[in-house]
């Protein structure tokens, strides 16, 4: 029923009194890009691009992947596409650039710590990401996973502006990035939350064990204070900031986001009509009350909770 009444929404992403909220894709291959571009998102708030890279002997060339991304491009032109580099290692393992056996994976060098040890598989990617964007017209902007310092951040700014591309940013899915978010993300353009790691790390819950049920919920008031300090701290750096993680498709988790200052959210395609009603019954003044009453409570369920009280859905 919900869905259906999602159907008479479109357009840009809105709150109700007009406060624009990018609704936008997550993507992990061209095949859905193209289902993606025929559907109403201004864009893809997450391409990842692990798909180029996983079940190979060798990493593929800058050719094969500028192909890749450029049709990924091509379907989204004058759209926005933020592209996350590789991000392997822990729940996404990469045979070619095994790094021998690590006891904590999920804390060992996964994401950017990977490819700062295997940097030609970087420089690599971001040489093919150059050549996509010179041959296309979207809004192209590039992000790295796992940054956990400023040092990291810079690094990676550092390698993709060199390159051409203006649009640099960062995930925030480290408590680490989430606490220091205003000097890891100074100097970069945008920030984007990514809820699922930050909630692993936050809570110390190992996100393959679904058994550990509501502790992976970032619902959880200590991951929604670590989101409230990565808004706060991209706001002093004066970067923009969405999410990009599972959270941003729930309608009553997408309220308490936009009301903690996030003007972004990447989701599923199939989870974009919901949120979009969500947001179109309620102004950016109820999302911050609703904001407030989330983080007052002391359990995932009591966030929850709050929240459906406060809103109107
Ligand atoms: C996340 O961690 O929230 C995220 C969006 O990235 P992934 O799920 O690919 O790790
Ligand atoms: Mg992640």
């Amino acid at each position: 029923r919900r869905l259906a009444a999602a159907a008479a929404y479109s357009g840009p992403g809105a709150t109700s009194d007009g406060h624009p909220v990018a609704l936008l894709a997550n993507i992990g291959n061209p095949d859905q890009a193209l289902l993606a571009a025929g559907h109403d998102v201004e864009g893809v708030g997450l391409f990842r691009t692990e798909f180029m890279f996983l079940d190979r002997q060798d990493p593929p060339s800058r050719e094969e992947q500028a192909k890749a991304y450029t049709s990924v491009l091509e379907a989204f032109e004058g759209r926005r596409v933020v592209i996350r580099t590789l991000d392997a290692g822990a729940d996404k393992p990469l045979a070619f650039a095994d790094l021998g056996e690590e006891d904590n994976p999920a804390l060992g060098r996964r994401g950017i710590r990977l490819t700062r040890v295997r940097e030609e598989l970087l420089d690599t990617q971001l040489d093919a990401l150059a050549d996509a964007y010179q041959a296309t017209n979207a809004d192209v902007r590039i992000m790295a996973p796992m940054v956990a310092t400023p040092e990291e951040a810079q690094w990676f700014a550092a390698k993709v502006r060199e390159r051409g591309i203006p649009s640099v940013g960062i995930m925030i899915e480290t408590p680490a990035s989430a606490l220091c978010a205003s000097d890891v993300v100074a100097g970069l353009d945008f920030a984007s939350i990514g809820t699922n790691d930050l909630t692993q790390y936050t809570m110390a819950a190992d996100r393959m064990q679904g058994e550990l049920g509501d502790l992976l919920s970032a619902w959880q008031p200590a991951v929604l204070r670590m989101i409230q300090l990565a808004c706060e701290g991209a706001d002093d750096a004066g970067a923009t900031i969405g999410v990009c993680g599972e959270a941003a498709g729930d309608p009553l988790l997408a309220l308490v986001l936009v009301g903690l200052g996030v003007s972004s959210l990447s989701m599923a395609l199939t989870r974009v009509p919901e949120v979009r009603a969500a947001l179109a019954q309620h102004t950016l003044a109820d999302c911050q009350t609703i904001a407030t009453a989330a983080l007052a409570t002391t359990s995932a369920t009591g966030a929850r909770q709050a929240v459906s009280e406060h809103a109107s859905i």
